[in-house]
């Protein structure tokens, strides 16, 4: 690309586009960056820069971007069908990865029902819930439950079930009535990991907050919402598993569907394929999205048991229909790659892969130690975060005016980093591909980053 042609396409960026998730001002002066080529684990820019994608472009990214294998799916399926309506028609890949899904998922998953980002899977999720118990003749269980610090996407039932309140409550006036349930509070502040008695005694107090919910309230709590092991948008919480298992039971217990929100963590983020693996449970309902394509085309799934299915299988006259659905619901193309990269998953050992990198990610978060006000170091699979905070003691924050996270960013920018920070939250959410030699390289940068911002 000339630099005309550069100086041109950002010029329309900034007269034209509207970037989520941004305060436009922020680039009054400054450019997007713009992206001419993605391979592996790096981008391109214009000027043929190179960055490490360490959040695998928004945490969808699994094999690294441009594989060949990839492409040779898309194109492939391209060959056969573009794209397909979802009523009254089916396809090969959207019946070949319901199959391999319902294989892979925790056992007692028995249909899958395809939509196109998280955010419309956690809808199709609340409404399956919702609707399930009007059919079975508890018309009282209306509500849902959610965690704070959760974030289940952007739409306004997944706003409503959403506890982060930087992004939510704008909305609120919108939104329909939910149960905020208090989180473990383990990771948040104990600078470093929790003792194992900190840990469990976390657990229990956040499985009693559940439990005293339930006991007044389970007869109208349709489902309880949850992203399990990792709060990922709310800070990176990462909980232990007995919590999860905890949750499960209680939902079991008190007749409450537990909807596990796996959106951001699954497909082997986390270290195991799914991360209700840690708990060794089976939610009601699971939620897929990202990874499944390896974070190549958007395609989404919400898993149900077969007995909420059933509650909705009857004659036309009785109204039990789903009526939901979008005009990209299991896109050939789309389904086409999550098989592929499923199969991959297998060929190439990548789960044998990522727990040698996660080891060897645990291995090197000992070297952000020396670091001033940082702390609460933690790490589950490919993923790792750390807070900057005024006070390691207390966990007393900066002012936020002072955007120290977002300085990170532009720091690390700078040193060929893409370290996209929540807040004042840093972290790497790693593509499945990392190699240890580029692992080190990344912390080496990370440091260098710390350092010239004056973190030593
Ligand atoms: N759930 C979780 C846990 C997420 O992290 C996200 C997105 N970051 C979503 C749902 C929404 O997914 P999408 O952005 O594809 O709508």
């Amino acid at each position: 690309m000339t630099p005309a042609e550069k100086r041109e396409l950002l010029h329309k960026d900034r007269e034209r586009v509207w970037h989520p998730f941004t305060q436009m001002k922020d680039y009054a002066e400054r450019d997007h960056l713009l992206i001419e080529k993605a391979e592996g684990l790096y981008l391109y820019d214009a000027d043929g820069n190179r960055y490490y994608d360490t959040v695998s472009s928004w945490w969808v990214n699994v094999h690294g971007h441009g594989h060949p294998r990839i492409k040779q799916a898309i194109a492939r399926q391209l060959e056969d069908t573009d794209h397909i309506m979802f009523s009254g028609f089916t396809h090969r890949p959207a019946i070949e990865l319901a199959d391999k899904l319902i294989e892979i998922a925790p056992p007692g998953l028995g249909k899958v029902f395809y939509s196109d980002n998280g955010s419309t899977a956690v809808e199709v999720a609340l409404k399956m819930s919702f609707q399930y118990w009007q059919h079975v003749g508890r018309p009282g269980k209306t509500k849902f439950a959610f965690l704070e610090h959760s974030y289940h996407g952007d739409t306004l039932g997944a706003v409503s079930v959403g506890g982060v309140d930087l992004y939510h409550a704008t909305f609120r006036p919108l939104l329909f009535d939910a149960y905020r349930v208090t989180a473990p509070r383990i990771s948040r502040w104990e600078n470093g990991s929790p003792t194992p008695e900190a840990a469990e005694h976390g657990v229990a107090e956040a499985l009693e907050a559940v439990k005293r919910l339930f006991e007044s309230s389970a007869d109208e709590i349709a489902g309880f919402i949850i992203e399990p092991m990792v709060q990922a948008a709310g800070g990176i919480l990462i909980h232990p598993a007995a919590y999860v298992a905890g949750v499960r039971e209680l939902c079991t217990r008190y007749e409450v569907h537990l909807i596990a929100d796996e959106v951001a963590v699954g497909f082997g983020r986390t270290g195991t394929m799914f991360a209700c693996e840690h708990a060794g449970i089976t939610p009601d309902l699971l939620i897929l999205s990202k990874g499944l394509t390896a974070g190549i085309m958007p395609l989404a799934a919400t898993l149900c048991t077969d007995r909420i299915y059933e509650a909705f299988y009857d004659d036309y006259e009785t109204m039990k229909t789903f009526f939901h659905g979008h005009s990209f619901t299991g896109n050939p193309l789309a389904c086409a790659v999550a098989l592929e990269s499923l199969r991959l998953f297998e060929e190439e050992r990548v789960l044998e892969h990522v727990r040698t990198i996660s080891e060897a990610l645990r291995g090197q978060l000992p070297r952000f130690e020396p670091f001033r006000h940082l702390g609460n170091i933690r790490q589950l699979g490919m993923i790792a975060a750390f807070d900057l905070v005024q006070d390691t003691e207390t966990g007393k924050a900066f002012p936020s005016s002072e955007r120290r996270g977002y300085h990170v960013y532009l720091e690390a920018l700078k040193e060929g980093l893409i370290l996209r920070p929540l807040g004042d939250t840093i972290y790497y959410w790693l593509p499945h591909c990392t190699s240890e030699e580029q692992l080190h390289d990344i912390v080496d940068r990370t440091c260098a980053v710390l350092e010239r911002l004056g973190y030593r």
